[in-house]
């Protein structure tokens, strides 16, 4: 996790919440949608590792040098922040 995320997720106080939910939400214990992500830039260093003959691997881990949150990453934060239950963060980044 990029430094400049790591130091703000550090600096506050979290809890997991469960989401038992109700019979309106199907028991889901959410409503609407929450959208996690990551983003990548590409720069020079990605374009030449993608022109030289790329993995998945070499991509991640240049990605992730320059600062990329990743999708998992992501979702970790928003569980933390209440936004979104483990248990679905866990089923959409495999
Ligand atoms: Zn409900």
């Amino acid at each position: 996790m990029p430094e400049k995320t790591r130091a703000n997720v550090q600096s506050k106080e979290y809890f997991i919440w469960e989401a038992p939910g109700c019979g309106k939400c199907m028991h889901k214990g959410t409503k609407g949608r929450m959208v996690i992500f990551e983003a990548m830039k590409m720069t020079q260093e990605l374009k030449k590792i993608v022109i030289e003959g790329f993995t998945e691997e070499k991509i991640v881990n240049e990605a992730t040098r320059q600062g990329m949150v990743t999708m998992k990453q992501d979702g970790v934060i928003k569980v933390l922040e209440g936004l979104v239950s483990l248990e679905e963060v866990l089923q959409s980044t495999i």
